[in-house]
């Protein structure tokens, strides 16, 4: 493996059904199933491992009526990768279901925008319906970790190791992040949620949450310019990952996919 190429994976943890107008932000005439799937993902390098996104525990799914299906760290452990030795988290932003477990990776440096840090503890939480996607819980346990030196954080581009960089997009969380990961194929974007479901950056259309519409839709065409074609900017929330990847090894189908991979179309 050269010294910058990474192989990416899609672990699925959880889904929620819902009909396509709770999708966008002007609802849907076709109001079909469109149901969201939950995703944390792997960048496995010569450097050694990347989690991006933490999700979400059985308690919060409870809570927030999302199912969980596989429990992260089951997920991350059947890639073969112990949880404890992780180095390195990147938390795409800190909506509930992208920055819970907080326990699962003991060792790991958590790395964030300084905007989604200023923005989950300054005064738009004062506002319910900015607030609404955050947990005081999740925002202290991050708060936590800078007081105990593990967080590291940036501010717009910057590169986490040799191959691998974030990117602020803002627009859905004032800090949001997508990152980059040179592949064997090119450069794959894992969107997050700077674009739910490959309907949003497809049709130019844009989920309910959101903090910067301007943002969101000029986020869409910095995702296909970091990406090495447009069918390489992954979205965070789509059932269709499973569909157009392939098992990350036999026995994961419908579960983890690897994503440095020409997907289905
Ligand atoms: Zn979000
Ligand atoms: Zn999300």
């Amino acid at each position: 493996m050269a010294d910058d190429i990474h192989e990416v994976y899609a672990i699925r943890y959880g889904h929620h059904s819902r009909r396509s107008p709770a999708n966008f932000i002007d609802g849907d005439p076709h109001d079909v199933l469109q149901p969201l799937d939950f995703f944390v993902w792997a960048i496995v390098g010569p450097s050694g491992v990347i989690i991006v996104d933490t999700g979400f525990d059985e308690a919060m799914g409870k809570k927030r009526q999302r199912e969980m299906i596989k429990p992260v760290r089951d997920g991350v452990a059947a890639l073969g990768i112990a949880a404890e030795s992780v180095k390195d988290v990147i938390v795409s932003h800190l909506h509930y279901d992208h920055c819970g477990n907080y326990d699962v990776f003991p060792q790991a440096r958590y790395h964030l925008q300084d905007r989604e840090m200023a923005y989950a503890t300054g005064r738009c939480m004062c506002h319910r319906a900015l607030r609404a996607p955050f947990e005081v819980e999740d925002v202290v346990a991050m708060v936590r970790k800078v007081f105990t030196g593990r967080c590291a954080f940036h501010d717009g581009e910057d590169q986490i190791v040799t191959g691998v960089t974030v990117h602020h997009i803002g627009g859905h969380s004032k800090g949001l992040q997508s990152v980059r990961v040179k592949t064997r194929l090119g450069y794959v974007v894992l969107a997050a949620d700077a674009s739910h479901l490959y309907a949003h950056i497809d049709g130019g259309r844009v989920f309910p949450l959101v903090y910067n519409v301007g943002e969101v839709v000029e986020g869409y065409e910095t995702l296909k310019k970091l990406a090495s074609a447009p069918r390489h900017v992954i979205p965070g929330h789509d059932p269709l990952v499973l569909a157009r990847y392939p098992a990350a090894k036999p026995g994961l189908e419908g579960w983890i996919v690897r994503l440095d991979t020409e997907p289905k179309q």
